[in-house]
């Protein structure tokens, strides 16, 4: 299995010399199976440059999971060029929302409206398929076994497990460990961490022991408790603690903070593997997510 990143920034695009080594696209990564398929996950702004590159191996038969439809996981979509051309394949897949009662395709028809963008979804060359699909409802891509989990996010999220041939990486997309809003003497306090702690061990089930983790790293914890709890995201700490407790061989942080300068974003990870009393086995197995960066395993 070979991973890569195109986009590895939270919230917005961030182009700009202060951001060139770890890259400015949002959420964006490529998965190939060992038969070589396709997998996508995400449609930030780096399935622009993905797309592109996909332009040497045409025809292409694309699937793309998405986490959930926040801008900076979809925004990519309009510009996947092979959609402008016929005899390609795109298959999206994504969690039908109860909130606005609309399922993948409905929520993302959006993007292509006459007042967002030029060209309509009945003008593409190749139209995309959209399968609505469920948590914890494994399903097959080519030699390739995709498991989604519902995440902590204020919009549904689906982190995946994508397994070939036992090896294994789990994407968290945005996520937040989720924490008992009710103080200890409060009579809600059992019942509310009751269901909290059956929603983690399904999560924790379907993590444990993957090779590769990427997860969710917005914040440090000082950031994290000035006013950004309930936000949905996690910080290098609790992305540390994940992979300590799923014994995760390796781990990517990602969802970098747009604010957040190379510098800055180097400071803060030398910051938290010191917090955490990382040893010299975990530091190099626990590392930055940075755009164009391929591993295979
Ligand atoms: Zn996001
Ligand atoms: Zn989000």
């Amino acid at each position: 299995m070979k991973v890569k990143f195109w986009g590895v920034r939270g919230s917005i695009a961030t182009p700009g010399p202060s951001t060139v080594r770890y890259g400015g696209n949002t959420t964006c990564l490529e998965v190939r199976t060992d038969d070589g398929q396709v997998i996508i996950v995400d449609a930030g702004t780096g399935l622009h440059p993905l797309s592109l590159s996909l332009l040497a191996e045409l025809p292409v038969e694309a699937h793309v999971l998405i986490t959930h439809t926040h801008w900076d996981h979809i925004q990519g979509l309009p510009f996947f060029i092979p959609q402008f051309i016929p005899g390609n394949s795109l298959n999206i897949y994504g969690a039908f929302d109860p909130v606005t009662q609309k399922n993948i395709g409905e929520t993302l028809s959006v993007q292509l409206q006459y007042s967002y963008f030029p060209v309509r979804e009945v003008e593409l060359k190749t139209k995309p398929n959209f399968t609505t699909i469920n948590q914890r409802e494994s399903f097959a891509i080519a030699d390739a076994t995709i498991t989604p989990v519902m995440m902590n996010h204020p919009v549904i999220n689906l982190g995946y497990k994508i397994a070939c041939n036992g090896k294994t990486l789990f994407f968290t997309g945005d996520h937040e460990p989720p924490y008992n809003i009710y103080d200890r003497d409060d009579e809600s306090y059992e019942l509310y961490q009751s269901v909290l702690d059956e929603r983690n061990q399904f999560i924790y089930e379907v993590m444990r022991g993957v090779d590769v983790l990427v997860a969710d790293s917005s914040y440090t914890p000082e950031e994290y408790r000035s006013g950004k709890e309930g936000w949905g995201h996690g910080t290098f700490d609790s992305s540390i603690g994940m992979a300590r407790d799923l014994g995760v061989d390796q781990l990517f942080f990602t969802h970098h903070e747009p604010t957040r300068s190379d510098d800055a974003l180097e400071a803060a990870y030398r910051e938290a593997l010191d917090r955490c009393e990382c040893n010299n086995d975990e530091r190099a197995r626990f590392q930055l997510a940075r755009e164009g960066v391929e591993i295979e395993w």
